[in-house]
């Protein structure tokens, strides 16, 4: 090999190993800050720090006070114990960030190993709003006092499928205290693309799970129970009205079935306005498809979008997966259209039974009207029988695929009106009678 060639290659080796310690050391510090990190092995115990930094001054100072006092108080016990100390002392601190958008989540794991191999570990939850600058528990991002009790149903009725998903035999009891609207029940939570989750640390519900508890929340049930500020934009724009002039007023909830149909449902919409009305359809999934744009419309319009499942079968003779079917591809054919799953569901022939209610997180809506339009056909008819029965808070049944239920509809809404009645949703129709919506119960009225 001629000597200028080896020099070359001396030199090239020499760049490369060069550049390579320059992005290592870059590494490392980029590393660095992003972590915080502490280690010490003492004759006695050994404490091992790592926590990931949010890069959020406030969080993070409150972080590294935590820490350091945690620390020392370990520091001083284990120097208090020096004498007689059996076991070497452990102290393990891990912090994890999750971020969505303007809000962190800090999970601050603290493991010991002490005195007689007791063996301790708690977590320490942070939420911060990084435009708000402040930390917020969770009475911070609910609307009301009301959104928390929807929000502990909804979570109770989350766990009990979580327990029998998991064969664990909670005691429904237990898992009632343990979701109750307490913020001391709703310390760790945190949202993510999907919705909100809430974790129920060890213990707290059950010593049956040996795990914490967590229940995801999906945006379509809980944006109504969320401040404005902390809504997750989803779904199309949609109309919104104030509904505060109903307060006390007699109100009816208009519901129609087994549609959309683009013609009949088309000469509904057209007319609701004159009536300042807004309904509530239950769709049949198999025919959303085909009718999409009058039901983006419906929606777009302020109306509410139920399921009446995908294929019109009786729910309670079907198999648990044929009836998950049933109402989840439902609810994907209506979110591929407006963008949200409906939250309500009407049995077809309102025929339901608990394992039903008991294996999805959708409200269970039936009628206390029927308008028999299926069996009349006949919009003079329809309108009377409305009349007969309906009063305050009731729900009629009928159906938007026939041209004749929909004049009938509009013909009792005129008499309605002129007698006080005011026309509503199932969301609005709950909230002005201000009723928080279980999930083991099936609703005929209000
Ligand atoms: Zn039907």
């Amino acid at each position: 090999m001629k000597k200028l060639e080896f020099r070359y290659l001396i030199t090239i080796i020499i760049i490369v190993i060069g550049i390579s310690m320059i992005v290592f050391s870059f590494f490392i510090m980029f590393k660095s800050q992003n972590i915080y990190k502490y280690i010490k092995d003492d004759k006695n115990y050994n404490i091992e720090i790592t926590c990931e930094r949010a890069k959020i001054k406030e969080l993070d100072k409150k972080i590294k006070e935590t820490v350091e006092e945690e620390k020392q108080n370990f520091i001083t016990q284990a120097e208090q114990d020096k004498e007689n100390q059996e076991v070497k002392y452990k102290l393990l601190i891990k912090g994890k960030v999750n971020k969505y958008n303007n809000l962190y989540f800090y999970d601050l794991v603290i493991t010991t190993f002490t005195k007689d191999n007791h063996y301790n570990k708690k977590s320490i939850i942070y939420n911060y709003d990084s435009i708000n600058n402040k930390f917020i528990t969770i009475t911070d991002i609910l609307k009301d006092d009301k959104s928390f009790t929807d929000l502990s149903l909804i979570s109770e009725h989350l766990v009990n499928i979580y327990a029998k998903n998991h064969k664990l035999k909670i005691e429904k009891k237990n898992i009632k205290e343990g979701t109750s609207p307490k913020e001391e029940n709703y310390k760790k939570f945190y949202f993510n693309k999907n919705g909100l989750v809430i974790a129920f640390p060890l213990y707290q519900i059950s010593s049956l799970s040996n795990k914490e508890i967590k229940i995801l929340i999906p945006w379509s049930n809980v944006n109504e129970l969320l401040k404005e500020e902390y809504i997750s934009e989803i779904g199309l724009n949609r109309e919104k009205r104030d509904i505060s002039k109903y307060k006390n007023k007699k109100v009816i909830a208009f519901t129609f079935d087994d549609g959309p149909n683009t013609e009949t449902t088309k000469i509904l919409l057209d007319n609701l306005n004159k009536y300042d009305a807004k309904v509530t359809f239950f769709v049949v999934g198999s025919r959303v498809r085909d009718n999409k744009e009058i039901l983006k419309r419906a929606y777009q319009e302020g109306n509410d979008i139920g399921s009446h499942t995908y294929s019109h079968k009786d729910l309670t003779t079907l198999k648990n997966k044929e009836l998950l079917k049933e109402i989840n591809k439902t609810n994907q054919r209506i979110r591929e259209v407006i963008g949200v799953e409906p939250i309500y569901l009407r049995p077809p022939y309102g025929s339901i039974n608990d394992n039903i209610r008991n294996s999805t997180i959708m409200h269970i809506i039936c009628w206390n009207v029927d308008s028999l339009d299926w069996q009349t056909k006949d919009r003079k008819k329809i309108k009377k029988e409305i009349l007969k029965h309906a009063g305050d808070g009731d729900i009629v049944l009928l159906h938007d695929i026939y041209k004749e239920s929909v004049k009938g509809a509009l013909l009792a809404m005129e008499e309605l009106q002129k007698k006080g009645y005011s026309f509503v949703t199932i969301t609005e129709l709950a909230e002005l009678k201000n009723v928080s919506l279980k999930y083991d119960k099936t609703y005929y009225g209000f």
